[in-house]
């Protein structure tokens, strides 16, 4: 039990508020969690669950002597969180979020923030494809990335406190630039999201000409994109709304590789085929060895994806 904040306030408590407020409380990283939701069914719910000592009607409330401000609500609704906190916050705080895509974030809340307050953004590499207060697990977190990206000028004992907690949740921590995030994120996480939304869509109208064939059948591969597919309409849409450029960016690249594949496939080219993917099964290979993934049949699926 490392004590690293005496008072943490969770503004948004959902799937990673909720598994933040296990963690803390498990680990005992903080003295009091403090917590704000939009509505009052989900303030009840983060009460009765436990992972809040307190919950409060406003974030205004919420943050009040916290020494970190976590604000866990989606993308396009951090600004307006900010400006209602901005006053409210004791000074020498640290405000990070959870928001994952960081640049429009950074732009979004850094102007409202008061002198003497520490912003630290930052994004753990993790979550399910559920969301609200009752999703959220201790264990989320455990040998998963959090990506800070901490602003030039910054306190550099703020981004140093924020890393040990989290490292405490048994996070490991990088640090890189808002931009250089959200390109990485576009390859790793958004694009492909964006993939299995499509392939999704493709298949419901497939579902008209086939019946209930592509329900039935769909242990072959699609059922993994109707999970990625079944993720948080809110949160996605903000995503893409908010990292526009880097997707695209992606997303081109995407294109163009489909093309070459599909010419491959119209060729009869079995050979650039085969060389294709001998190179991306090399890719999961190396993301195995990196221990973010496991080998085992089905992936090793338990509660616990990558988003
Ligand atoms: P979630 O389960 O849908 O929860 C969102 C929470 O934000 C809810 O408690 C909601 O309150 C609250 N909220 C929304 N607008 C608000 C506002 N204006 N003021 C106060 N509270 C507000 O979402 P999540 O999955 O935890 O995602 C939260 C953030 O983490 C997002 O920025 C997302 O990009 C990021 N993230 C998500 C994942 C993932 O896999 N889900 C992974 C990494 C990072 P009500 O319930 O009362 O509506």
């Amino acid at each position: 039990m490392t004590r690293i904040y005496d008072r943490v306030a969770l503004i948004g408590l959902g799937l990673i508020a909720s598994s933040l407020g296990h963690a803390i409380r498990r680990q005992g990283l903080a003295g009091h969690v403090a917590g704000h939701a939009k509505t009052e069914a989900t303030r009840e719910a983060a009460l009765q669950i436990g992972f809040c000592q307190s919950v409060h009607a406003t974030a205004a409330e919420a943050v009040r002597d916290a020494d970190l401000v976590v604000l866990a609500v989606p993308v396009g609704a951090m600004g307006a969180v900010a400006a209602e906190i901005a006053q409210h916050l004791k000074p020498g705080a640290t405000v990070t979020d959870v928001g994952s895509v960081k640049q429009a974030v950074v732009d979004a809340v850094a102007p409202h923030l008061p002198a003497g307050v520490h912003f630290v953004p930052g994004h753990p590499l993790a979550g399910t494809e559920h969301s609200g207060p009752h999703s959220g697990f201790a264990t989320l977190f455990e040998n998963r990335w959090t990506i800070l990206t901490p602003l030039p000028g910054g306190d550099p004992a703020a981004t140093q406190r924020l890393k040990s907690f989290w490292e405490a949740m048994g996070a490991h921590v990088d640090e890189m630039d808002p931009p250089h995030h959200d390109l990485v994120l576009a390859v790793t996480s958004h694009t492909p999201h964006l993939i299995a939304y499509t392939m999704v869509g493709v298949a419901d109208h497939l579902r008209r000409v086939t019946e209930s064939e592509v329900i039935k059948y769909s242990a072959a591969g699609f059922r993994d994109f109707t999970r990625i597919a079944a993720s948080d309409p809110t949160m996605w849409r903000d995503v893409f709304m908010t990292n526009r450029d880097a997707v695209l960016d992606i997303l081109g690249r995407f294109t163009e590789e489909l093309f070459v594949l599909q010419r491959a496939i119209r060729m009869g080219d079995g050979q650039q085929l085969f060389d294709y993917f001998t190179r991306t099964r090399a890719i999961r290979r190396g993301i195995i060895e990196a221990g973010q993934d496991t080998s085992a049949p089905d992936f090793g699926r338990t509660k616990v994806e990558e988003s």
